[in-house]
Order: C-alpha cells, then structure tokens, then sequence
C-alpha cells in the first residue's frame, strides 16, 4: 500500500514507519496539515493515517476539506485518550475508521489493510440504473451484456459512476483522467465523452427497451454528468 502518515509525536511517528516499512509498505509522513493537505491533493495513496491533533491544523478539517473535494481516499484517524465524545463526530465528517492511542501496531496493520480491501471492493464496480460499470472486466455491463472499454473511457466513466448524479467540471475530470500534468488540447475531453456516450448507448440498444442507462449529459460551461433519462411511464397515471 501506498501509505500517507500525519502525525506529529515523532516518537511514535518513527515508530509506525519503520513498522510499516518493514511489512513492506511506501509510506510519506508529515508532522503539519499544511504539509499533508498538499500531499493528498497531489498524490495518490491508497489509505491515509491522520493524527486528530496537529500543530497547524486539525485532522477532522482536513478530512472535511478532502471529502468536499472528492477524495475518497480511506482515512483511519488518531486519537488521544478523552476525544471519544467527538468520535462519532469525526467518523460522520468522512474519516473511516479511528484508533484511540495507545494502540498496538498490529492493530493499525490490521485495521489499514481492511480499509484498503473494502475501497479496492468498492472501487471495483459501479452501478447506475440497470448499467454497472465493471473495473475488473473493464466493461459496461447489463446482465450477461458486455460491452468492453479501452482504458482510458473506462477512466472517464469510473469518475462520472462514482459521481453518479453530481457535475463533474471539465478541470477535474481532464486532471482525475489524463492526470494533474495534462497540457494537450482539451478537446480531447469531448472526444471521449463521445466514446462514452458510443458504448452506453450501446449497451442500451443490447440491453433492451426495459432496461434503464444512463447517459453522459453535458452541462453547458461548466462539466458532465451521468444521469438516468427522466420516464414519462414512470409519471402520474397508475397502471
Ligand atoms: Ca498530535
């Protein structure tokens, strides 16, 4: 795993990276929010360990700020022994999971590899309407439908299904599909919409009348996102 520590009580810092290290793991640490919030928006890790107090910063915020940002990065949190009140508070703002200090390193092993499992499992599919989009077969899926993705359309759909509903901006999703150093012509993001729209529209015709998928919506000047059409059968008249 990819492993991001924030912690600033460089005993213990030192502590869990060695541990960590020596399972194997690539860990970065930082002691200061400052620090961490520029790691996370520009790195990609596969869980992060947040210590609760920090010099600058307080870990809760942080998560907040994350999760308003779309980083669905798993967070476990630190805590000091008396902030169980505000435990609830902290798993409610979009931290994962928590250990109260002091822990045994096992402990945290055992709670960072489940975090990463349950992402990875989450991750690996997608479902809107009667489409799931399928990372493992990289595929569009209805039943025993398939259509198959290059991976670069599978990318694009990954961010408009785990958003499903929601605007993604033209910004972000050249930088979630190309990455943070694209700096070709963004045109290419229409070309790729089109690709979408191409397979799920083919899904759509394999899939049947019955069948509900969505479709990649363009919402003028600012982004796209994937929505199920509105079904006049669905309306009003009982039948
Ligand atoms: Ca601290």
């Amino acid at each position: 795993m990819r492993i991001l520590l924030v912690e600033d009580e460089e005993k213990l810092a030192r502590f869990l990276v060695r541990g960590l290290r020596e399972e194997g793991h690539q860990l970065d640490q930082c002691t200061h929010g400052k620090d961490a919030r520029a790691r996370i928006a520009a790195l990609g890790y596969d869980v992060i360990v947040l210590d609760w107090m920090l010099p600058d910063d307080d870990g809760l915020a942080i998560v907040e700020h994350m999760r308003r940002e779309g980083v669905r990065t798993p967070v476990l949190m630190l805590t000091a022994r008396g902030e169980t009140s505000e435990k609830v508070l902290g798993l409610r703002s979009g931290a994962d999971d928590y250990l109260t200090k002091p822990f045994a390193f096992e402990e945290l092993l055992a709670r960072l590899e489940a975090l990463h499992r349950r992402s990875e499992g989450a991750a690996s599919e997608h479902a809107l309407g009667d489409a799931t989009l399928d990372a493992r077969r990289r595929c569009l899926r209805h039943g025993n439908v398939e259509v198959p993705l290059t991976a670069r359309e599978h990318a694009l759909l990954s961010e408009l299904f785990a958003h499903a509903g929601e605007v993604r901006g033209r910004a972000q999703l050249l930088a979630e599909v190309w990455g943070h150093a694209f700096e070709g012509d963004p045109n290419i993001l229409d070309v790729y919409v089109g690709y979408a729209r191409a397979k799920l529209a083919k899904l759509a015709e394999a899939a049947g009348p019955k069948a509900r998928v969505p479709s990649v919506k363009a919402v003028r000047g600012v982004g796209f996102r994937l929505a199920l059409d509105e079904r006049k059968d669905d309306e009003g008249s009982a039948r």
